[in-house]
């Protein structure tokens, strides 16, 4: 199973990439976890990411199909893979069209998340997220048993530099501009199926279980 998801920041994309990743046994690849990784780290990756995703914008394509190609050439990836964060613009649709053609590869679907501008402000500024294992949680909507503590493993929670108010009007606006365009690369592909990301984490679950079989 070859997956890729999509959708605006704060559509719930990392909390269902985990959930589907685990049914199909497949590895979760997340760009923005990726990238991550390496700020906390400070490698020379990290250094060079950092301004990009803490304006909220998107790390330069010829850094970001690099990483993603390293990353599908390792061999952990038998039963597949789920995408989640990449594609995120036209031009790395295309490199990865061309990086799967090459190894003579398909993907099996492309699940998008709907959302309304609104909702994604309400939930990005709310979203509190875990240090260690990077669960989300959201201020009024999904409160931790104890404010600032990770329910599942104890981490502390913060707010990422790019959830913050100033930052996320730009991320809205670089999704509208760079990334919503791919939907309709993936739709003439037919691949594409499109979900509400509104409702619980059980009910999204499912609609995406159904929407990709
Ligand atoms: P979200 O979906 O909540 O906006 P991510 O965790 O997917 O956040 O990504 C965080 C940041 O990492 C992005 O705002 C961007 O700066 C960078 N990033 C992630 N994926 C990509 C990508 N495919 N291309 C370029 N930059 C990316
Ligand atoms: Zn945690």
């Amino acid at each position: 199973m070859k997956l890729i998801l999509v959708g605006p920041p704060g559509a719930g994309k990392g909390t269902q990439s985990s959930l589907l990743a685990s049914h199909f046994s497949i590895p979760h690849i997340s760009t923005g976890d990726i990238f991550r990784a390496n700020i906390k780290g400070q490698t020379e990756l990290g250094k060079l990411a950092q301004s990009y995703t803490s304006a909220g914008n998107l790390v330069p394509d010829s850094v970001t199909n690099d990483m993603v190609a390293d990353r599908l050439k390792q061999d952990d990836l038998a039963n597949g893979y789920l995408l989640d964060g990449y594609p995120r613009n036209v031009g790395q649709a295309e490199f990865l069209s061309n990086f799967l053609n090459q190894h003579q590869e398909k993907l099996d679907a492309v699940l998008e998340f709907s959302l309304s501008n609104e909702e994604i402000i309400t939930r990005l500024s709310g979203r509190r997220v875990c240090k260690n294992c990077q669960a989300p949680f959201h201020i009024e909507f999904e409160r931790p048993k104890v404010t600032g503590v990770c329910d599942k493993c104890g981490g502390e929670l913060y707010q990422r530099d790019d959830d913050k108010e100033e930052v996320i009007a730009n991320r809205l606006e670089v999704y509208n501009d760079q990334t919503a365009p791919i939907i309709n690369y993936y739709k003439n592909t037919g691949l594409l199926k499109t979900i509400s990301a509104l409702g619980s984490v059980e009910e999204i679950f499912q609609r995406a279980l159904i929407a990709i079989k």
